[in-house]
């Protein structure tokens, strides 16, 4: 029985290797996919940014021809200030972050930054204005400095410290045994979810980009990771051009503009006092959070 055991676990092993190296390929060719899907146009020119206003102009997008995703989206975002998407699982709230990315092309309408059409500039400026905190950061399978400095191509160890103490990870990074040469990621080190998230925030700071985009987690972290972790987004966040997909209201109370999405529509906007005074669906939202007395708890799971 032993002797079965031994090579099956064995193969267990491998197996799993062989799925988790399958799972990096398949993002990479997810990757792929998509930049072959969206070209630059002949004449595209690098984007220009003088303090980044992002415009949502009448868009319309699927994904599927058969299924409409969002409706006549319309908003700005007016240059260094914060706008937050809330909504209901599905509403349509990512896909804003990936239409802004141009990962895909609007149907309907047109995205612009500064008043420069996304199809009329090259990929590479575009994202290289857009920092992205994803809800779940994949890590390389290689050192934790590549993973930090992989935000700024040619970033010297002391600029990857410098994002790293910023971001409140210096010091964690210092207690591993191999410090910054520590391989993280799939195969090596795993990191939890807070770490992986300000991994993401010292990327995003090295980058030091025009426009951030910040997708919370839906899963909560531990409070006090929680508070630490928004604290310093909002830190980055001040006087950028900033987009917020939020899962919990307490997070984004103090955004200058709150959209509530619903089945790809906008169908409320306006500050968090404002939203309140309506007594719409954001301040029901509101209510059922502060009824049950959880803060955590992602909005659409009250719904
Ligand atoms: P959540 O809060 O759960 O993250 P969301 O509001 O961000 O949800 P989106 O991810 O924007 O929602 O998805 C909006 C709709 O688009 C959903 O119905 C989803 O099933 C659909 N959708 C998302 N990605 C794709 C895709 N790649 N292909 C087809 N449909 C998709």
């Amino acid at each position: 029985m032993i002797q079965l055991y031994i090579p099956l676990n064995f193969l267990g092993v491998i197996y799993r290797e062989i799925k988790q190296s399958l799972a990096d390929m398949e993002r990479l060719f997810a990757l792929l996919d998509q930049n072959r899907e969206i070209a630059d146009a002949p004449d595209a020119r690098p984007l220009q940014t003088q303090g980044a206003l992002v415009r949502f102009n009448h868009v319309d997008f699927s994904y599927e021809s058969k299924r409409q995703i969002l409706f006549d989206v319309d908003f700005t975002i007016p240059a260094g200030t914060t706008t937050a998407v809330v909504g209901h699982s599905g509403s349509g709230k990512s896909t804003l972050s990936r239409l802004l990315y141009r990962f895909y092309e609007v149907d309907k309408g047109a995205i612009t930054i500064d008043g420069q059409d996304l199809r009329a500039v090259t990929q590479d400026s575009l994202r290289h204005a857009i920092g992205i905190v994803p809800q779940d950061t994949v890590l390389f399978n290689d050192t934790i400095a590549y993973n930090i400095g992989y935000g700024k191509p040619g970033a010297t160890q002391e600029e990857i410290v410098a994002a790293a103490r910023a971001a409140s990870i210096h010091e964690f990074i210092e207690s591993l045994p191999d410090g910054y040469a520590s391989m993280v990621g799939e195969r090596g080190l795993k990191l939890s979810g807070g770490e992986k998230q300000r991994v993401a925030i010292a990327r995003t700071l090295l980058k030091n980009p025009a426009i951030l985009i910040f997708d919370e987690a839906t899963s909560a972290l531990d409070s006090k990771s929680e508070q630490a972790i928004q604290a310093q987004l909002k830190d980055i966040a001040k006087n950028r051009t900033t987009m917020v997909i939020a899962h919990r209201l307490s997070t984004i109370a103090d955004a200058h503009q709150i959209l509530v999405m619903d089945h790809g529509r906008i169908v409320e906007r306006g500050t968090h006092q404002a939203l309140l005074a309506t007594g719409g669906m954001y301040a029901q939202m509101w209510e059922r959070q502060q009824a049950r007395g959880d803060e955590e708890l992602p909005a659409e799971a009250l719904a």
